[in-house]
């Protein structure tokens, strides 16, 4: 077990707010609420034993709800963590942020910031202002967790409801449950009591400093869409993304990556004239393999391994910064 950092100068942690529930406000005697309403250091002051652990220094990136995250966001928080951790003295990063699409900013950090120091992501499920609000133990747990030396080299990680994950690996799977977030695969990395850490075993696939797409600042991404497969499905959505100018399609296929005869030949069409396309899978677990049931070497297709569609968007976009070309592709999926 790791106990919290306590040394009589704690170490510097640069908290880079986004917004997101973890900052919301109810409206006064309604059910509903704003995401983002309430600023970084009204969070922080709910929270007094945070200045045992860390110099909280704060900037605040944006002020939405993580439903309003685009890329142009992201390639913010990716420059201002960047900045951050050139720092010498700087610990470490956290970041809040809506759940909701946490998973892919956390995703996307992970594979442009080239940095072995910790990265942590966290949010709450409950406004700030709701009962039991989870915010504050949550922001207390993933400040402990960046102040930490032994956070250091394991990718961006993402706190919340007392578990650590890996922001590979982790799903948010249930709308309103504090305990929304799950990693299907590999499992989580680590967990953390009131800011004692237990940290299980490192990441295998590349990240942060091992990336290749961190060694520069990423500056632009390319339109990807994700096509959600269905039954009955016919070709029209996959045809629309591709008359809408995307440089690549994910298609949230039904199983294995399946697609119907409709959808499979729209893709087709759509590889052929230099679009890349990605099957990943709707079923929320388990690896898409190449050339089960759809021929992927003959129609040039791109299998998502073990990332689900919003994670195999991330990869395929920054992927196509480098090449269109689909093993090149691929192989970034087995590596990434
Ligand atoms: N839509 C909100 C968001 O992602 C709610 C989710 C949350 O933060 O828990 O910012």
């Amino acid at each position: 077990m790791a106990t919290p950092a306590s040394s009589p100068t704690p170490p510097r942690i640069r908290l880079l707010a986004t917004g997101g529930t973890i900052a919301g406000a109810q409206t006064v005697g309604g059910r509903g609420y704003q995401a983002g309403a309430l600023s970084i250091e009204a969070l922080i002051g709910a929270v007094p034993q945070l200045a045992a652990i860390a110099r909280l220094e704060v900037e605040q990136v944006a002020a939405i709800g993580s439903q309003d995250m685009d890329e142009a966001v992201w390639l913010k928080l990716a420059a201002r963590a960047r900045a951050a951790l050139a720092e010498p003295e700087l610990a470490g990063v956290v970041i809040t942020h809506g759940t909701d699409t946490m998973e892919e900013t956390g995703y996307f950090l992970n594979l442009v910031v080239p940095s072995a120091k910790p990265i942590v992501l966290v949010g709450a499920m409950r406004p700030a202002t709701e009962i039991s609000a989870d915010g504050p133990m949550n922001l207390y747990n993933a400040v402990a967790v960046a102040a930490h030396p032994e956070a250091a080299g394991r990718g961006v990680l993402v706190v919340a409801n007392d578990e650590i994950h890996f922001a590979r690996e982790v799903a948010k799977t249930n709308t309103t449950q504090v305990g929304t977030f799950k990693a299907t695969h590999r499992g989580l990395a680590g967990l953390v009591h009131a800011g004692r850490l237990h940290l299980y075993a490192p990441p295998v696939r590349r990240h942060t400093a091992g990336s290749e797409f961190a060694v520069l600042p990423v500056t632009a991404l390319p339109r990807v869409d994700i096509v959600y497969a269905y039954a009955g499905m016919g070709r029209e959505l996959i045809d629309a993304a591709v008359r809408a100018g995307a440089k690549g399609l994910v298609v949230a296929g039904v199983g294995d990556g399946n697609l119907n005869a409709a959808a499979l030949a729209a893709c087709a069409a759509a590889a052929r004239a230099g679009v890349a396309i990605v099957r990943s899978s709707r079923t929320g677990g388990g690896v898409v393999e190449r050339n089960l049931e759809v021929p992927d070497d003959e129609l040039g297709f791109i299998a998502a391994d073990e990332l689900n569609p919003q994670k195999a968007r991330v990869l395929l976009m920054l992927g196509l910064t480098r090449t269109a070309d689909p093993a090149a592709l691929q192989a970034l999926f087995f590596a990434y």
